[in-house]
């Protein structure tokens, strides 16, 4: 036998699988991927090759670009095969090992800053996703223009590679050999290999605080997002390996253990011939225990002759569709073939979110007001159905810190420190939909049937919207349509900003508010007599930030906010004559206003003559305050001109 050379790991290739070979990444299927991608990548540059040397294919069996899938339930390995273009001893040791890549360190510092995994493959390094589940891998390889090749890894700082003392068995190819580690047995399921059905993940019930006395306020109602694609990588999982060479043009076969039903008599040679082709080749030692293994015998229902009895067989299922998406009619193609497709070529680069969420909007309101100002302490972070943070500060914003609830993130590393989730541009992105989607809850409310539901909630959480609208400038729009007032018109109900604009008359094109204390005190408000006296509806602005708001919005889809106790309020339907008779009165009165003005001195800005009351029953006076403050400080007398 030829001795084993050793050699020398890259450093940062030993990081690298030491990173891999120890983590307790839960999303391990991507190593199937990775493998069989290798296979079809080898078999693509053989096949590429042969199209100007039709010879270096071979003949038979060897000319077929096949890849193979075997599982050893007794050796504990799962082999991939190809009949690809192999590697030379001199590409073992560049490709297998010495030769840093760039990908590497790139890779490792991925990884650090809380990439996933799961890109392992763009990085150029996938092969070393094998050790995800084996803790020894042997690639056994030929290839055109050299000897059948073993080349062999523990992870460790040292590789082998010794020529194969069983001679070329292979023909040309690689076989990655893949030895399992003890808790990885489940890859020998050939059924999980293959296809399992989809089954939709169960999603943990949401969970209590484990520090709070009180349950959960009553939920007014949980919403569950989830985008409706998941990213190729997290479709594996479900049917490993079909997914992802479904649109490989090489076939992909994995050897299926069954049972099988046969007579009794019935030679034992039959049944171990599967029903695919299987390879002529030579076997290495590690296929040839394969044998049809038979099951405990079990005799058949008593009527049935000749008597059956179960057995186990091993046969190959190519587990992708022969022809490739492009090769078939485009009418029988189904988006979500499309869609896979684009995934597949993509290989879930841009990969989309995969997170699942119930969240609560609590019935009762924070016990305190200072609670508005802090932060959201209430959503619970997992990763992969992990606990990753139990008080997660900063995810949602600041205004939306009653909700409670669960937050779990299939496409997040599990080890990664607080400050790195903080920084997460996932995260930001599932925030980001998350607020949409309690946006969304919010009007569900305000929706329902009973306006009891949506007066609660503005109750107890209107500030906290108001609050949103002055700091998510992204959700100005969605929230200002969750604002709710009283105003004349609206008999003790709140209205929306819509209902207002919806009521208002054709010649209105603004909003107009009056600020005060309560409905009751500025119900009798003499601002209100010159709208009252047009029918139009004045909102009542009870709370400091109403006003504050409304100046921050400026407008409400085009509608400007204006107050109707502002100087020189107009309804925007004064006629010439109306004008003109203002300027006379104006002249009129000039020397009264002027004689005002020095008798009240600085504690006035100005004394005007005004329109706005004019009939008899009303006050004599108002005071107003200019148009750009909101402060009535610096208000001004105004007489009654007429009457
Ligand atoms: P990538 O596939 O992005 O190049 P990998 O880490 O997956 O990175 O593989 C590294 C290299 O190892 C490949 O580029 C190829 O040269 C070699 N290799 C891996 N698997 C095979 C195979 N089955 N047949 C031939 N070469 C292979
Ligand atoms: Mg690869």
């Amino acid at each position: 036998a030829e001795e084993a050379e050793q050699y020398a790991f890259n450093a940062d290739v030993t990081r690298l699988m030491k990173l891999i070979i120890n983590s307790l990444y839960s999303n391990k299927d991507i190593f199937l991927r990775e493998i069989i991608s290798n296979a079809a990548d080898a078999s693509d540059k053989i096949r590429f090759l042969a199209l100007t040397d039709p010879k270096l294919l071979g003949e038979g069996d060897q000319a077929k670009l096949e890849i193979f899938v075997d599982a050893d339930e007794e050796h504990n390995t799962l082999t991939i095969r190809d009949r690809g273009i192999g590697m030379t001893h001199k590409d073992l040791i560049e490709t297998l090992g010495t030769i840093a890549k760039s990908g590497t360190q790139n890779f490792l510092e991925a990884v650090a800053k809380g990439a996933d995994l799961n890109l392992i493959g763009q990085f150029g390094v996938g092969f070393y996703s094998s050790f995800l589940v084996a803790d020894r891998v042997t690639v056994i390889t030929k290839h055109n223009e050299d000897k059948q090749l073993i080349w062999e890894s523990d992870a460790s700082e040292h590789f082998t590679i010794r020529e194969d003392p069983e001679g070329n068995t292979l023909g040309r190819g690689t076989k990655v050999i893949l030895h399992l580690k003890e808790d990885e047995k489940q890859y020998l399921d050939t059924q999980k290999i293959h296809v399992r059905p989809a089954v939709p993940r169960p999603f943990a019930p949401p969970i209590r605080p484990a520090h709070s006395p009180r349950p959960f306020a009553p939920p007014i109602r949980p919403f569950v997002s989830s985008c409706r694609v998941p990213p190729l990588s997290r479709l594996l999982p479900q049917d490993l390996a079909l997914r992802y060479s479904e649109f490989l043009d090489t076939p992909v076969f994995v050897n299926m253990k069954k049972t099988v039903k046969v007579p009794e008599e019935k030679a034992p040679e039959e049944e171990e011939k599967p029903a695919e082709e299987k390879p002529e080749e030579e076997k290495a030692p590690e296929e040839e225990e394969e044998e049809a293994e038979t099951a405990d015998e079990k005799p058949a229902e008593e009527e049935a002759e000749p008597k059956m009895v179960e057995r186990t067989v091993w046969e190959y299922e190519r587990i992708n569709p022969n022809r490739p998406i492009w090769m078939r009619s485009p009418k029988e193609i189904t988006d979500e073939e499309y869609t896979n497709f684009y995934k597949s070529l993509t290989k879930g680069e841009n990969s989309e979110m995969n997170f699942r969420a119930i969240l609560y909007t609590p019935e009762t309101a924070p016990t305190n007001t200072l609670e508005l100002m802090e932060k959201n302490k209430h959503i619970k972070l997992f990763v992969r159905r992990v606990l990753i943070a139990d008080e997660f500060e900063d995810f949602l914003p600041r205004y939306l810190n009653f909700i409670r609830g669960v937050v779990d993130s299939d496409d997040m590393p599990l080890n990664v420190s607080r400050e790195m989730l903080q920084e997460s541009s996932l995260l930001k992105t599932i925030a980001k939909r998350l607020v949409r989607k309690i946006l969304e809850m919010f009007s569900q409310i305000a929706k329902r049937e009973s306006p009891e539901d949506y007066r609660k909630f503005w109750k107890n959480f209107g500030k906290n919207i108001k609050v949103g609208i002055l700091e998510d400038q992204a959700n100005k729009q969605r929230l200002a349509k969750l604002l709710r007032f009283e105003s004349t018109k609206s008999a003790g109900e709140l209205i929306s900003l819509d209902q207002y604009v919806e009521r208002m008359g054709k010649a209105q094109a603004d909003i107009y508010f009056i600020t005060g204390e309560s409905v009751q005190l500025l119900r009798d408000s003499p601002f209100l007599d010159a709208a009252r006296r047009k029918g139009i509806e004045v909102l009542f602005f009870t709370d400091p930030l109403d006003e504050y708001l409304s100046q921050v919005m400026g407008q409400y889809e085009s509608h400007k906010f204006i107050s109707v106790a502002k100087e020189g309020l107009s309804f925007g339907d004064e006629t010439q004559a109306q004008k003109d008779h203002a300027k006379l009165l104006k002249e009129r009165f000039e020397p009264l206003t002027a004689y005002m003005r020095r008798l009240l001195g600085d504690r006035v800005e100005r004394v005007t003559i005004s329109a706005r009351l004019r009939e008899p029953s009303e006050a004599p006076c108002v005071l107003t305050h200019t148009s750009s403050s909101f402060s009535p400080d610096d208000l001004e007398y105004a007489p009654v001109p007429e009457s």
